[in-house]
């Protein structure tokens, strides 16, 4: 292993944008601007004073929450938020590294268990799924759960924006899959912004969306950071296409250091410019008032399919 490039001490990893191998502390800091760089050229924090960082206890949103606190911390709120899914050990392990992440990073976080505020877990739609009484798979359910849970808490907490750890490569693959089915969009979505376009629904921001997967990884190690180490006993193994093309777009970055970034920085700057997709027009859900794009939310069309699927069991 080499020296540190800046400082000369023993070197933690080689870092191809310096051609060199670089200390802990470095290869730490090296991250940290890399999203401060973003943070900046994409306006991520403007009008930003209270900011919500959803933390699932993983590599991705544990080093989101350790950089933003670093960089911000005392300049904005910074508050973590959990949702317990209810999925049997990984919740309760997460639950625990991301509250460790938390101290650490000196921020308070806060928990939304879905057993106490809406009845079911993901445990529960999972068995549903299984005995076919539910139509959703466990991570489609997840997916709605996390996304209306993170928006209601920070609209009715006055939070300015929600921040999640979604990565350059949660970035390239899911953009080319999007582009080559024609799913535009899902493609507009994937951008490092989304402001607020209803009063209750706070701005979006994804500040890792110029750091990879193998970055995180890193900035973990480097930091000593607690995450989960077990995996979500409902993780489905990927997709075919999802994952020949991520398998693809790693190869070309291997080929062509800064492929990813490429990619990515093109599609906001260039092609998404161009596309001239309507912005989706909200109402209020008629049961819970959150923003709706129909009468009733997708949150409370799940909610309701899985209690009177549940209901139905305990008569049988
Ligand atoms: Fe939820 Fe699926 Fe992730 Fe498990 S793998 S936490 S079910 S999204
Ligand atoms: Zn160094
Ligand atoms: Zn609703």
């Amino acid at each position: 292993m080499g020296k540190c490039k800046i400082c000369g001490s023993p070197g933690f990893t080689y870092v191809p944008e310096y051609k060199g191998y670089l200390c802990k502390e470095h290869y730490s800091r090296f991250i940290q601007a890399k999203v401060d760089r973003c943070v900046k050229r994409h306006g991520l924090l403007r009008g930003v004073k209270r900011l919500l960082v959803g933390v699932s206890g993983g590599k991705d949103s544990v080093s989101l929450l350790h950089i933003l606190s670093h960089l911000y911390r005392g300049r904005i709120e910074i508050k973590a938020l959990f949702i317990n899914l209810g999925i049997p050990v990984y919740s309760a392990e997460s639950m625990q590294a991301a509250a460790k992440a938390a101290t650490l990073a000196g921020v308070d976080i806060d928990v939304v268990d879905i057993k106490e505020e809406y009845g079911f877990t993901i445990r529960d739609a999972a068995e549903l799924f299984l005995e076919r009484k539910i139509s959703r798979p466990p991570c489609s359910v997840c997916g709605t759960v996390k996304r209306y849970i993170l928006n209601k808490y920070a609209v009715e907490k006055g939070f300015d924006a929600v921040a999640t750890g979604h990565n350059l490569d949660d970035f390239t693959r899911f953009s080319a899959v999007n582009i080559v089915t024609g799913m535009v969009k899902d493609l507009v979505k994937q951008v490092p912004r989304e402001d607020s376009i209803h009063p209750k629904m706070a701005t979006r921001i994804k500040p890792l969306c110029l750091v990879s997967n193998e970055e995180t990884r890193k900035y973990v190690l480097a930091n000593d950071l607690p995450v989960v180490e077990s995996s979500c006993p409902y993780k489905p193994p990927p997709r075919k296409l999802s994952s020949l093309i991520a398998g693809k777009i790693d190869e070309i970055e291997g080929e062509i250091p800064g492929f990813k970034a490429m990619f990515i920085g093109n599609l906001w700057s260039k092609i998404l410019p161009m596309l001239n997709t309507p912005r989706e027009q909200l109402r209020e859900c008629e049961l819970c008032g959150m923003p709706s794009s129909g009468k009733v939310c997708s949150f409370c069309r799940l909610r309701e399919t899985i209690t009177e699927a549940m209901s139905k069991e305990r008569f049988l």
